[in-house]
């Protein structure tokens, strides 16, 4: 590092999080400003399943985030390695699973995955499991689905520790961080005005007024308790109406997600999209029936028109960072590389991803 930075970082869930430890642990002096508070309340990370499945996402996003996904699978153990707590990290793969009826409409995305995993390294092509291989890889669901999709290089974080350790990380690193700080362009803009080096513009779906692009999409997950519940790894149920995933976290705790719906509505989540994930829950297990329901959460996925992420310069001194939809957790430490290398004068990662956006 030639000389320490002035940064400010505006928004403080999981990107900018990420991002001023990133900038602190460098040695560069970070101050950052929060709508909300220090758990993340006002932020989509604290309530995502924090999947990272790049090939199961690329049935439905293009292939830069695919590439992000798996740039970033392997750089998210370095960067917890880094952090003052521990985080539940697992690849252990995931599972695509369906019911006899549905095996028609399975087969276009079983196909369409064996195709997309042609072009990532041979170790991440998925795998067929009849009743037999499903004994060995989650013994609990094997009674009730004959066949299903390995995909074995995914894997999953824990969310809430992230957040939590990366808070740590900048108590520790001295940040100067101001909680219900919901500031204004105009505000940032003064304070950037005084010696500012770079301001990173993080605040997902609260940059929409500055960046019009910006939308959001609404998302409700419910988490429960299920200690009848013994599933290791995140399993997706193709199901005609109720498409969903159970992302299992530490202590049995089950993260099950989740609706995707075009509005920016963040009032509380309704009972049709409850009644729908609780009863694909329990379509997939009989043991969430005497689950304890711990939360039902509603929050806005940040994206663009295209739904790609992207970056992009909107001043000298300001980058804005948006877009991560709901590939956050599978991106972040792409874009995080692709930031860090942008401010010291290296787009090749930002170019690489197609991250660039003009402002
Ligand atoms: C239901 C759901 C499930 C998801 N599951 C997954 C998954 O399995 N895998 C995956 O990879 N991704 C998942 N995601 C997506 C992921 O959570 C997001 O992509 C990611 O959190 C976006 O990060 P961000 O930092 O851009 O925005 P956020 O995490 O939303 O953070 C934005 C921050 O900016 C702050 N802010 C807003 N306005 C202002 C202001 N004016 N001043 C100061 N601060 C402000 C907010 O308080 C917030 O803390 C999911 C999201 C949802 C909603």
């Amino acid at each position: 590092m030639a000389k320490p930075m002035q940064c400010i970082v505006w928004g403080a869930g999981l990107m900018g999080r990420l991002l001023a430890h990133a900038l602190a642990h460098a040695g560069h002096r970070v101050q950052v400003h929060d709508a909300a508070d220090p758990q993340g309340y006002g932020s989509a990370a604290r309530i995502a399943a924090s999947m990272l499945a790049p090939l199961a996402e690329s049935a439905i996003t293009e292939w830069p985030v695919v590439q992000m996904g798996q740039y970033s699978l392997d750089r998210w153990p370095e960067l917890i390695q880094h952090l003052p707590a521990p985080v539940f990290f697992q690849q252990e793969g995931s599972l695509l699973l369906w019911h006899r009826q549905d095996a028609m409409q399975a087969k276009t995305l079983v196909d369409k995955l064996f195709v997309n995993s042609k072009n990532l390294p041979p170790a991440c092509t998925p795998v067929s499991v009849h009743a037999d291989q499903l004994i060995e890889l989650e013994p609990e669901l094997s009674g009730k689905f004959q066949q299903g999709l390995w995909l074995p290089r995914e894997g999953q974080l824990d969310n809430r520790q992230l957040l939590d350790a990366l808070l740590q990380s900048l108590q520790q690193h001295k940040v100067d961080i101001h909680w219900y700080s919901a500031l204004e362009m105009s505000d940032m803009e003064q304070m950037a005005s005084s010696g500012v080096d770079w301001v990173f513009d993080c605040r997902g779906t609260g940059a929409k007024a500055d960046w019009p692009q910006v939308r959001g999409v609404r998302g409700e997950v419910i988490r429960l308790h299920a200690p009848q519940v013994h599933i290791r790894r995140p399993v997706r149920l193709m199901h005609p109406r109720y498409p969903l995933y159970i992302a299992p976290k530490p202590d049995q705790v089950y993260v099950i997600g989740a609706t995707e719906i075009e509005s920016d509505d963040t009032s509380p989540a309704s009972v049709r999209s409850t009644l729908e994930l609780l009863s694909a829950a329990y379509s997939l297990h009989s043991g969430f029936a005497e689950a304890r329901i711990l939360e039902i959460n509603t929050q806005l996925r940040p994206a663009l028109n295209n739904n790609l992420p992207g970056i992009r310069q909107s001043s000298p001194r300001m980058l804005q960072i948006n877009g991560l939809y709901r590939h956050g957790f599978l991106i972040a430490p792409a874009m995080l590389d692709a930031v860090l290398g942008w401010i010291n004068g290296d787009t090749t990662l930002a170019e690489r991803f197609q991250l660039m956006q003009k402002a």
